[in-house]
């Protein structure tokens, strides 16, 4: 057999690490289920490969945003439990359903909804009430909650739905001793209390993102929902590394140089002009560029490992490629750039990127193109 051509570029994928990082979150949630979060593409790792790691490690739900993402996990033939939770009007209830997703219901009109389709299906469609404990975005707010609980609980007479959660987002889980934190677990507790007194009887309670389940032990409840921390990356790199919470990186983004060449002092590079070489200096090409999600705020900042050196992004990211100045050395054209990685081959990591580029690691990840292919080992 003929070995593939070397890759431009790829995001090698570690579903080892993944699973290790499943069971690192659960050892610390040992009394609660865990929901692996993979939605937006596995925060672009790719969802289905990841969906399927995570199971395997014991992920017993797995999360996601919109429908069709729960929908393209069945459609793939992932079994198992699914909630998904952002549904727009006119949504594809009917098929989620059938397909035994759990649903999140915000609000009278999801329920009136999913009712709907689950009359027009014939089954009893598993509905999880989110309630907005302060986050201010999706969810119900405390004075229309008596209101979609006593829905819910006709609904259910009705046979149509089954409340299986209960549950909430938090809005500063990465900062903790903020106040909302308090203030948000104890609306949930009085959300939690008015539906149970009221005769709701969840399965599931839920509110802890990863950075909850690393830092507030108190607020896991039944079920545990993390995402980032899953994909190895800090959601609190403020308070410790991903090696520091026993997580390690999943996704390692690597090019190979397109170009090198020697170029003299007071050359302009890139768009702009924004860098100009301060010595007769060797330059090599990386091809990857906005339109693969190496943000364009990381012009002259973004760190990337060739040849055993640590390179600053010399000028503007362009859409498909950016320049790092070499400083005489000459790795030659095909040599590899690490952008980053798990860190421990001294190449950076996503949150490197993410203080080159004000941002946060999560952005970093997700954004990786479709033009980059995963490999995954
Ligand atoms: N739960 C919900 C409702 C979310 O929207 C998200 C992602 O933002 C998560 C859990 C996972 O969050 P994190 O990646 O911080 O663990």
């Amino acid at each position: 057999t003929e070995t593939p051509p070397p890759m431009r570029a790829r995001a090698e994928i570690d579903l080892g690490a993944l699973r290790a990082n499943v069971l690192a979150l659960r050892a610390r949630a040992p009394r609660a289920q865990l929901m692996a979060v993979v939605k937006a593409d596995a925060y672009g790792h790719g969802m289905v490969p990841c969906a399927a790691a995570a199971r395997q490690a014991g992920a017993e739900w797995l999360g996601t945003a919109t429908p069709e993402e729960a929908l393209a996990l069945r459609a793939a033939g992932i079994g198992g439990r699914i909630l998904c939770w952002l549904w727009t009007p006119g949504g594809p209830w009917r098929q989620a359903v059938e397909a035994d997703v759990d649903v999140s219901v915000s609000g009278l009109w999801a329920l009136a909804e999913v009712r709907e389709a689950a009359a027009a299906a014939g089954l009893t469609a598993r509905i999880q009430l989110k309630a907005d404990t302060g986050l201010g975005r999706n969810g119900c707010q405390p004075a229309d909650w008596p209101e979609l609980v006593g829905a819910a609980l006709e609904a259910e007479r009705d046979g149509l739905v089954k409340v299986t959660g209960l549950w909430s987002h938090y809005a500063c889980a990465d900062e903790p001793g903020h106040p909302s934190i308090a203030a948000q677990t104890a609306r949930f507790e009085e959300a939690l209390e008015y539906a149970e007194k009221a005769g709701i009887r969840p399965e599931v309670r839920h509110i802890a993102n990863s950075p909850a389940v690393l830092t507030l032990p108190d607020t896991q409840y039944d079920l545990v929902r993390p995402g980032v921390a899953m994909y190895g990356i800090s959601p609190v790199p403020q308070l410790g590394s991903a090696a520091d919470f026993g997580l390690r990186p999943v996704m390692t983004l690597s090019a190979r140089l397109a170009l090198v060449k020697h170029v003299p002092k007071g050359h302009g590079v890139s768009y702009g002009h924004h860098y100009i070489t301060p010595a007769d200096t060797t330059l090599g090409l990386v091809p990857l560029g906005y339109a693969d999600g190496v943000p364009r705020h990381a012009s002259g900042k973004g760190p990337v490992l060739v040849a055993g050196k640590w390179r600053r992004v010399a000028g503007r990211v362009a859409m498909d490629q950016f320049v790092v100045d070499l400083a005489g050395d000459t790795p030659g054209a095909g040599a590899e750039a690490v952008l980053f990685g798990p860190g421990d081959r001294g190449e950076p990591t996503a949150e490197d990127w993410a203080v080159a580029a004000d941002t946060i690691a999560y952005e970093i990840v997700t954004r990786i193109g479709a033009r980059v292919p995963r490999v995954y080992v």
